[in-house]
Parts: C-alpha cells; structure tokens; sequence
C-alpha cells in the first residue's frame, strides 16, 4: 500500500449509498467512435446490395457457393475462386417469431424473421433476414417461398437493410 493510500484509505461503496447519493457521482458520456472494416468480400456484397443485387463467392474444390461471400473456404481450407450473383428469391430454412423487440422489451406485433437459403446459393447457407410483418405467424413455415423487397435506390446504404423484408411469392 502506498503512503498515499495509508493516509486516505478510502471505502467500499454499496448500491445504497449511491443511489442515496451519499457519494460524489458523475455521468460522462465518452465520444467514441468505431470505424469498422468489411473486408474484400463483405465490402463488395454490401456494395452490390446497394445496385439490388445479392452477390457470393464460389468454391471449386467443393463446388459450393457462399452467401454471404467468403475469400477463404471454410470446408476446404483455401482460398474461393469467383463472384457469382444468386436471386433475391429463395426458401426458408428456419424461422423465429419474436414478440421481444431489440431492446428485450414486450411488444404485440411480433417481429418474424427467418434463415433464408437464396436461390443459387448452396444448400444450408442462407442469410437471416426480415419477413414482411404483414404475414401471419401462423402461416410461417420452414420450406416456405420468399422474395426479397428491396428499398427505394435513393434509400440504399450499401446495407442489408437495403433489402427491407422479405414476402411471401404468391403461388399459381
Ligand atoms: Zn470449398
């Protein structure tokens, strides 16, 4: 222990205490600021997601093609090979129907959001996204046919919010 610390030795304080402000309080907000680097190949689906289009990487050792797109294979252990585009349509995988929002408060509108295996992409690689709230819970099912909704050009961010939600393809 320091002399300094010998001479003031200070307490422990209990929640009590602060909350009676028995104690000297301060709030301070830091101004900090993140820049956050996407890499090669999610800098480039971002960018595409911005034109309306979703674009992957392709593997030709295990033939598979990874959306999001990767520069290095996890199965293969080396690198992909090229870009190719997939659609904006494609198959749920899993689904969730949430009636918490982000912020773990109740809400009554529920907020669906599903596992989508786009069409193109291979088989048990899908990208989690929104499904239109319009779409009754109950109608949710795995195998279900969806589409992207896409905003407004003006409104794209280079985001995956710049696909709104996803709808239900009517059939026949
Ligand atoms: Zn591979």
């Amino acid at each position: 222990m320091s002399e300094k610390m010998k001479e003031v030795p200070g307490i422990y304080l209990r929640d009590a205490e602060l909350k009676a402000k028995d104690a000297i309080t301060f709030k301070w907000r830091p101004n900090a600021k993140y820049v956050w680097a996407g890499g090669i190949a999610y800098s480039r689906y971002l960018e595409e997601l911005k034109n309306g289009r979703i674009i992957g990487r392709h593997c030709s050792e295990c033939e598979r093609i990874l959306v999001p797109p990767r520069m290095f294979c996890d199965k293969c252990f080396r690198a992909t090979d090229e870009w190719v585009y997939v659609k904006d349509t494609g198959t749920i995988n899993t689904y969730s129907v949430s009636y918490l929002d982000a912020d773990a408060n109740r809400i009554k509108e529920p907020i669906l959001v599903a596992v989508i295996e786009l069409d193109g992409a291979s088989e048990g690689i899908g990208i989690l996204h929104y499904v239109d709230p319009k779409v009754d819970p109950k109608d949710l099912h795995v195998g279900m046919r969806l589409k992207a909704v896409w905003k407004p050009e003006k409104e794209r961010t280079g985001s995956v919010t710049d696909i709104a939600y996803f709808e239900p393809i009517k059939e026949g």
